[in-house]
């Protein structure tokens, strides 16, 4: 059994930030909607959101961005705050964990600030109930005491504009959702707007990439800026030690391919992934416990990380009995699919190479 059997934090292509990397990664955010790279019809829509409240010289109304990790959710929500020209304090769903760190929070915000909640979904039930009557009415309701003798004290808030960050938008409940005025879906990168990403982030890292180097790159980058921008330090590496330090299209192959990335820009984890539904459950379906399991990885990590890639290339797909792989797995792996017959299996073989 191929067992990878690691929790790997240094792992190429994961679309999470790794903690030192938070830092590096904040020379590399863009600060103004103009330097935010794609996402154009949400940027479209944000600058008119932008303008109107800034005519009206209000906070934004509250936003809720939802989509998969590393697509620049954070950056976008820093965007916003320099954009309106206030500052912004962040936050996770995880580390408010009592109704009275919330408070806290709240209550030293400044007039029109802007509070990021990353992870909003994983926020506690009990503390997500002091949000809404903070984000309606901008007023807190303490209570203080127990049992009959309990007195609640309204307190007032500044006007501020609560940005809330999610992967999973099902997740979140109900009389939440709906108290965001602006939801906004962030959507993968295209090939060229991952190039841009590279070439920009190369400029202010001081490292010479060529055009065809930074589409070498961004091509393996799942969609995901926080993997382009982490591809191109390693090639960096690469280019500095094997080459003269020009990340051209060579150099970029050659570091994708001694990375263990391939063309599509899966890794080991992946390829075991797919691997393992094939070799040891004849291809699925196999439920996602059982699988993390067997690879010695944690059931979320394959979900959050793994998974949505490998189905947005159609090689995997979820049912309701378990995970599947498709053929265009097996022909990605070169494995013959013993549910399809010789010489079908030679046709879809042949045309997939093509
Ligand atoms: P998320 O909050 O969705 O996990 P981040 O906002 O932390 O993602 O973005 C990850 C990294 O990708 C950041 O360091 C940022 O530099 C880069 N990035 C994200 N979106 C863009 C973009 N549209 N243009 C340029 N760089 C981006």
């Amino acid at each position: 059994m191929n067992n990878i059997g690691f929790q790997d934090p240094d792992r190429l292509v994961s679309p999470k930030a790794v903690d030192e990397e938070e830092e590096q990664d904040l020379s590399l955010r863009p600060k103004y909607l103009k330097d935010y790279i794609g996402q154009e019809k949400l940027k479209e829509n944000l600058s008119i959101y932008l303008k109107a409240a800034k005519m009206r010289g209000e906070p934004m109304d509250h936003l809720l961005f939802y989509g998969p990790p590393g697509l620049g959710k954070t950056t976008l929500a820093g965007v916003i705050a320099n954009e309106m020209g206030v500052n912004m304090r962040t936050t996770s769903g995880p580390a408010i964990e009592k109704p009275g760190d919330l408070a806290a929070l709240l209550t030293n915000l400044q007039e029109d600030d802007v509070l990021f909640i990353d992870e909003i979904h994983r926020l506690p039930r009990q503390t997500e109930e002091v949000l809404y009557s903070a984000m309606e009415d901008y007023v807190l309701d303490i209570v203080i005491g127990k049992g009959p003798s309990a007195q609640t004290i309204r307190m007032e808030l500044p006007k501020f504009t609560l940005i809330g960050a999610t992967t999973r938008a099902g997740a979140l409940s109900a009389p939440l959702r709906d108290r965001f005025g602006v939801v906004l879906k962030l959507e993968p990168y295209s090939h060229e707007e991952l190039a841009k990403i590279i070439s920009r982030s190369a400029g202010i890292l001081g490292v010479h990439c060529t055009e065809d180097g930074a589409l070498a790159l961004a091509k393996c980058s799942r969609g995901t800026p926080r993997v382009a921008n982490r591809l191109l330090k390693r090639a960096r590496d690469f280019a500095q030690v094997r080459g003269n330090g020009i990340i051209d299209e060579e150099i970029a192959n050659d570091a994708l391919h001694r990375m263990d990335i391939d063309y599509l820009g899966l890794d080991s984890l992946d390829r075991n992934f797919m691997r393992t539904i094939i070799n040891l459950y004849g291809g699925g379906p196999v439920g996602i416990e059982t699988l993390a399991a067997t690879i010695g990885e944690e059931s979320v990590t394959l979900e959050d990380v793994c998974e949505p890639y490998l189905m947005q290339l159609g090689f995997v797909s979820r049912t309701p009995k378990g995970r599947i792989v498709t053929d265009l797995a097996y022909r990605h792996l070169s494995i013959k699919n013993p549910k399809l017959d010789d010489s079908i299996y030679q046709q879809s073989f042949d045309e997939y190479k093509e």
